[in-house]
C-alpha cells in the first residue's frame, strides 16, 4: 500500500488530488501551512470520500516537522503542490517567492533523501516556457520563464533534474499545467481565492455571483479569431487524473520526465465568457481594457507525449469546466467561509 504525502493538500488543486488519490485506493497524508487555503476543506474531503486523512498544518521548509511526518508514516512518494502562485505578486516580492517555492522545495527534497523516499510528482507550470515563439508548446522546448514565479518553477525543475542525474533511484514527473479551472462535480470543493482573483475563471465567477461588478478583458486587438487572448483551459478533475497516471508511471519511468497537462485546445476570453453565460443563465458585464503586460496572444499544450507515455488525456470540454466551476461558486459564494 502506497502512502503519498500531498503538500499544499488543502489548496485548490491539492484538495482535488486528495479526493482523487483516496478514491483510487492510496493512503494520503496532507501538509499545508494554510497560507492560501482553509482548514474547512478537510471536512469536505471527508464528506466526499468517507475518510479523514492525517493533516499537518506546517511549512514544507520546516525540516523537523518533515522528520516527524516521515517518522510517523511510511511515505512512499510525494505529490508536491505547495507553493505561492501569483505572478504579479512574485514581481513585487521576489525573495518571498524564491524562499517559499525554491528553498522550501529543496528542504522537502533533503527530507525525502534523508528518509529514503525518492518518488515525486511536481506542480510545474506552462509559464516555464516563457514565449518560445510557437503556440503549441512541446516538452522539449527551451525553458525561458519571464517572471519570478515562472523562474521558481524552472529552478525547482532544475533541482529535481540534478537529483535524478546524481542518483538513479529518484523518479520524478514534472507536470506542466496549462490553465486549471472547474471544480469537483459535487460542488463541495473548488477554487476559493483569498483576495481579488488574478485569473480569468475565478474573476468571471465572482462577477457572476455579484461580488465583483464587471470583468475587465485585457486586450481585444490580439491576432486571434476574436482579438482576445487564447489559453488551454483544463478541468481540474482531468488535471488530477493526470497526476494519478503520472504517479503510477513513476515505477516504469526512472529519472526525471516533464509532461504537459492540457487539453491541446485553446479558448479565447470571449469564448469562456459565452460558455459561462450559458451555464449560469446570467449576463457577465465586461469592458475591454489594454493588454496586460507580459501576456501572450495565444498558447496551448502539445499533448502527444503525455498521451503516449501516460495513457492519459483530458476528457472534459469547456462547457463542462464552466458548469462545474459555476456549480461550486453558486453553492459557496464566499468560498469556505
Ligand atoms: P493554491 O494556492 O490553492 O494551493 C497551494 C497550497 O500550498 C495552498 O493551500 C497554500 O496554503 C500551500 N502552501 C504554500 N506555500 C506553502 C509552504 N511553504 N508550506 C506549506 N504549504 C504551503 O494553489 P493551486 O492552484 O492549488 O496550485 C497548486 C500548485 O500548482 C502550485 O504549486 C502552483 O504554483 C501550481 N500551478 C497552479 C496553476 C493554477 O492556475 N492554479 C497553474 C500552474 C501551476
Ligand atoms: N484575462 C482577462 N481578464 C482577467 C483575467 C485574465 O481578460 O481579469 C485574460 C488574460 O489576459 C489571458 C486569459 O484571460 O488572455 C487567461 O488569463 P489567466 O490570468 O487566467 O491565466 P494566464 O494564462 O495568464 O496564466
Amino acid at each position: 500500500m502506497e502512502t503519498i504525502l500531498i503538500t499544499g493538500g488543502t489548496g485548490y488543486i491539492g484538495s482535488h488530488a486528495a479526493v482523487c488519490f483516496l478514491e483510487a485506493g492510496y493512503q494520503i497524508v496532507l501538509l499545508d501551512n494554510l497560507s492560501n487555503s482553509h482548514a474547512a476543506v478537510l471536512q469536505r474531503i471527508a464528506t466526499l470520500t468517507g475518510q479523514s486523512p492525517p493533516f499537518y498544518r506546517g511549512n514544507i521548509a520546516d525540516a523537523p516537522l518533515l522528520d516527524e511526518i516521515f517518522n510517523h508514516h511510511k511515505i512512499t512518494g510525494i505529490a508536491h503542490f505547495a507553493g505561492l502562485k501569483a505572478v504579479a505578486e512574485s514581481v513585487q516580492q521576489p525573495l518571498r517567492y524564491y524562499q517559499n517555492n525554491v528553498a522550501g522545495s529543496a528542504t522537502l527534497c533533503a527530507a525525502m533523501q534523508k528518509h529514503g523516499c525518492k518518488k515525486l510528482i511536481f506542480s510545474s507550470s506552462a509559464t516555464v516556457y516563457g514565449a518560445p515563439g510557437a503556440v503549441a508548446y512541446t516538452e522539449d522546448m527551451p525553458l525561458a520563464p519571464v517572471n519570478p514565479y515562472g523562474r521558481t518553477k524552472r529552478m525547482v525543475e532544475d533541482i529535481l533534474r540534478d537529483l535524478c542525474a546524481a542518483d538513479s533511484d529518484w523518479r520524478v514527473a514534472l507536470l506542466r499545467y496549462f490553465n486549471p479551472v472547474g471544480a469537483h462535480p459535487s460542488g463541495l470543493i473548488g477554487e476559493a481565492p483569498q483576495a481579488v482573483p488574478n485569473n480569468l475563471m475565478p474573476y468571471i465567477a465572482a462577477v457572476a455571483v455579484g461580488t465583483l461588478p464587471v470583468l475587465h478583458i485585457f486586450g481585444n486587438d490580439y491576432p486571434t479569431a476574436d482579438g482576445t487572448g487564447v489559453r488551454d483551459y483544463i478541468h481540474v478533475q482531468d488535471l488530477v487524473a493526470g497526476h494519478l497516471a503520472a504517479y503510477a508511471a513513476l515505477d516504469k519511468h526512472p529519472g526525471c520526465t516533464a509532461y504537459n497537462l492540457g487539453t491541446g485546445k485553446g479558448a479565447s476570453v470571449l469564448e469562456v465568457v459565452a460558455a459561462f453565460v450559458k451555464a449560469a443563465h446570467r449576463e457577465i458585464p465586461y469592458q475591454f481594457q489594454p493588454r496586460r503586460p507580459g501576456d501572450l496572444a495565444e498558447y496551448y499544450a502539445a499533448v502527444d507525449f503525455t498521451r503516449e507515455k501516460l495513457g492519459w488525456q483530458a476528457q472534459f470540454d469547456l462547457q463542462k469546466m464552466v458548469e462545474d466551476h459555476w456549480n461550486w461558486q453558486k453553492n459557496n459564494p464566499k468560498g469556505y467561509l
